[in-house]
């Protein structure tokens, strides 16, 4: 059988830097593990507008189509701040995003134990953490027509309209129960049915998609208020949470603070299964290209190694060995290795980003 192929686009800033370290861990996968990728390397953002004059080659699009799963590591940068709007760097992501049709964004919020007085809340609410939001990305009112500041009377008034179509609700509960099962198969939805029809809508299209085709999935409701104060109060009573484009913007973020620094946090967005094979899928740390801190050897690699553990579990079917990942990062934390990023003030002395790689790799 032919190896499962990877896009990485590298990008821009630190991009590139944190990119270093998962290349050496993919190859590692390939001398120790015998699991081999098919690797393609191409430009995108501020990288790709020096070399073509645009963000994001036709070529590159179309590979990105093509492969199994594309990792990406940061674009922009001061640089390319004055550039008309239509060749910005983040438009190359953006339409990858938009022709890849992908509407499901996964963030994890794991919080390692060495780090958990990282943590904004107290220790015991958060070590040992490990829980999912499934973002729907692609609709809701962000998009929802219609909208605008229009004039009414003798004032203005700003409109926006949640709405969410059955196909569009149906597809993104199939993505997050298909996660579960490669988790502890619970799902809690959160939206607001109380007060809005497109949750009333949005409750029961996920629970008919339960019951007819993920039976074995512990799905449970809960109102997106409720949700939040849950989530800082409790986080561990949840695995997987489902919700819209809005609600997640707000509770990723939230959950985001409970695990301490962006150099710790990746995340996927899939789109709709291709035939037989898996979603189509792009991962990326959700971080940026942190220019401050670029070209000096400081930035975090955990971010991006931990995307392509997501890779490996949710587009390879390798959780194991995503698993492995995850625990050497674990243990390299233990150990006392810290980036400049996940220092106290009392500091030491922090390591560099490819003597982060060496140790992740060693453990
Ligand atoms: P973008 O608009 O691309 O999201 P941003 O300005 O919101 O970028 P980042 O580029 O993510 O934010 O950087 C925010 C801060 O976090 C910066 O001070 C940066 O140095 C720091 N930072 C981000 N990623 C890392 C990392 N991997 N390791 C260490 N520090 C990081
Ligand atoms: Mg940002």
């Amino acid at each position: 059988m032919a190896n499962p192929s990877l896009l990485i686009l590298a990008g821009d800033g630190i991009g590139p830097e944190v990119m270093d370290q998962v290349k050496r861990v993919i190859a590692w996968f390939g001398d120790k593990r015998d699991l081999s990728f098919d690797v393609s390397e191409d430009l995108v953002g501020g990288a790709a507008y020096d070399a073509h004059g645009t963000p994001l080659h036709d070529d590159t699009m179309a590979r990105a189509l093509e492969v199994d799963a594309v990792l990406l590591g940061a674009v922009g940068g001061p640089k390319y701040d004055d550039l008309d709007f239509s060749v910005k760097p983040e438009r190359g992501l953006l339409r990858l995003r938009k022709e890849m049709d992908l509407f499901s964004n996964l963030r994890p919020a794991q919080c390692f134990d060495a780090l958990a007085d990282f943590s904004s809340l107290k220790k015991d609410i958060v070590a040992g953490l490990d829980i999912m939001i499934v973002r729907e990305l692609t609709s809701g009112v962000y998009f929802g027509e219609p909208r605008g500041i229009f004039e009414e009377g003798n004032e203005r008034v700003g409109i926006n309209t949640q709405r969410y179509t059955e196909g569009e609700i149906d597809r993104v509960a199939r993505s997050a129960f298909e996660l579960a099962r490669r988790r502890s198969s619970k799902v809690c939805s959160m939206e607001k049915a109380n007060v809005m029809e497109s949750g009333i809508l949005w409750r029961e299209v996920v629970q008919k998609v339960r019951d007819a085709d993920y039976p074995d999935i512990e799905l449970s409701h809960m109102y997106a208020d409720n949700g939040a104060m849950q989530l800082v109060r409790a986080p561990k009573q949840f695995d997987v949470i489902l919700t819209d484009n809005l609600f997640g913007d707000i509770l990723s973020d939230c959950a985001a603070m409970l695990t301490g620094s962006l150099g710790m946090l990746p995340s996927a967005s899939l789109g709709a299964p291709t035939g037989d094979g898996p979603p189509r899928a792009l991962y990326e740390p959700v971080h940026g290209s942190a220019p401050d801190i670029a070209g000096q050897g400081k930035a975090n690699p955990i971010a991006c190694i931990l995307s392509f553990a997501m890779a490996l579990r949710y587009s390879f079917d390798q959780g194991e060995e995503a698993t492995r990942v995850e625990t050497a990062i674990e243990k390299v934390l233990a150990d006392g290795a810290r980036t400049a990023d996940l220092m106290g003030e009392d500091g030491g002395t922090p390591v560099t980003t490819t003597q982060m790689g060496d140790a992740i790799l060693a453990a």
